[in-house]
């Protein structure tokens, strides 16, 4: 780290200690692992207010409203916000997925329209990927778009489609060549939610959340100049999405993951769970594979390795749900009961039921062996139908 790191890691730390206090207390800490719908409108507003002081967009070129700042100070930042218990964001998608594919491949007139909204954090999005039957196998995706005159008229189903409830957009990759097949004649458009032909449903989640929603396309309508590259190049431009979702907020995720194990610890000494040998041991080993794991995020931000992002998902996701099984065992016959105010789950049982979870979406587990399988070690391809 040089000295300019540690400058700009003591002006992040102290505009946080500002702001997260007084008028913004309350919303320390809400949000996280099963916790999404927590305080959702106060995060709305903090989110806008970060922007307002330039703390969104932080790796962005300066050109399009963001601050050109290294990989080391973006992480620097999330550390910090992690460290100050600031509440989850709410402008994942936007900032850290669409905006860096429409600098990448959007027009001016695209890349004028929306990168204002995205950076302020006004404007918020969705991404219609996955279908009833397109997940893992993203190129089986059967919502079509036709072009009639100067708009495009989109027909299909997406599901999962997380916070559709609260989007202004939502970016969908679907098939404009009638009768193509697999990755061809797929398209990638922007489509306005707010319109008589989309209808979003919630889907009532196992932590009794809505999260995400099935999006049913009905002649949904939006203007032609709305499709990102050329008709026909959505698979380059969705798989070129998914290759920005990593980031640099991983380091930050880390840190969040740090103060979930370190409390964890604390109930057991507590509730004397830690003088059982057996559950001190897989504390006392979760805590060790946790420093394993930071030490390979750092490590990832200077040495780009082969495959290195799916090694990471593969093992924080397994990391995470492992540590909400161990939760409900620290927290033993409690763990079977409603331990929240009206009979809601407490934190440790929206862990332990939400990171089910984190080994499906973002890649599965499955999906990630097989792209290391291929891709990295070079061992023959899976046979596919
Ligand atoms: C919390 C959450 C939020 C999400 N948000 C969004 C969102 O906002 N937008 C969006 O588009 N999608 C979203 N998704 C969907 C997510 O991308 C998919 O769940 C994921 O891609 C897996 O697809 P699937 O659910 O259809 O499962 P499937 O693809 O049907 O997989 C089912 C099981 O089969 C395994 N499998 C599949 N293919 C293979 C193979 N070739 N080899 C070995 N095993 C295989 C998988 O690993 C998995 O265990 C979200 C999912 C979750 C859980």
């Amino acid at each position: 780290m040089s000295a300019d790191d540690d400058a700009f890691r003591e002006q992040v730390r102290t505009w946080l200690a500002e702001h997260l206090s007084s008028e913004w207390a309350h919303v320390r800490g809400a949000g996280g692992s099963g916790a999404g719908e927590e305080m959702r409108e106060e995060r709305f507003a903090w989110n806008r207010h970060l922007a307002e002081h330039g703390w969104t967009c932080l790796g962005w070129p300066e050109k399009y409203g963001g601050r050109g700042l290294s990989l080391t100070q973006q992480a620097i930042f999330h550390e910090e916000y992690a460290r100050a218990d600031g509440p989850e964001l709410t402008n994942h998608l936007g900032e850290n997925l669409l905006g860096p594919t429409l600098i990448e491949f959007g027009t001016d007139g695209q890349k004028d329209r929306f990168l204002p909204g995205i950076r302020t954090a006004d404007e918020l999005w969705c991404q219609g990927y996955s279908e009833p039957g397109a997940g893992s196998d993203l190129a089986a995706v059967s919502t079509r778009a036709v072009l009639e005159g100067d708009e495009w008229v989109v027909d299909g189903q997406k599901v999962w489609t997380s916070w559709a409830q609260d989007s202004d957009w939502i970016f969908v990759i679907a098939r404009t060549e009638p009768g193509s097949k697999r990755h061809h004649g797929l398209s990638f458009l922007l489509v306005p939610m707010d319109q008589d032909g989309i209808e979003v449903r919630p889907i009532q989640q196992i932590t009794g959340g809505n999260e995400f929603n099935e999006v049913f396309f009905s002649s949904a309508r939006t203007p032609a100049e709305m499709i990102v590259g050329e008709p026909g190049d959505g698979w380059k431009v969705a798989m070129a999405l998914l290759g920005f979702e990593r980031g640099v907020s991983v380091l930050g995720q880390q840190v969040g993951f740090e103060r979930e194990l370190n409390d964890l610890i604390e109930l057991a000494r507590e509730n004397g769970a830690l003088d059982d040998p057996v559950l001190r041991d897989r504390l006392a080993a979760q805590s060790a594979e946790f420093e394993v794991m930071r030490v390979n995020a750092v490590r990832s931000l200077t040495e780009a390795t082969p495959g290195a992002d799916n090694v990471a998902k593969l093992v924080w996701a397994g990391w995470h749900k492992r540590l909400g099984e161990l939760a409900m065992e620290v927290l033993g016959a409690g763990s079977l009961t409603a331990q929240g105010a009206e009979y809601d789950l407490d934190r440790w049982q929206n862990l332990f039921l939400f990171s089910r979870a984190d080994t499906l979406y973002g890649g599965s587990d499955e999906i990630q062996r097989n792209i290391l399988a291929e891709r990295v070690l070079g061992l023959p391809k899976e046979a596919r139908g």
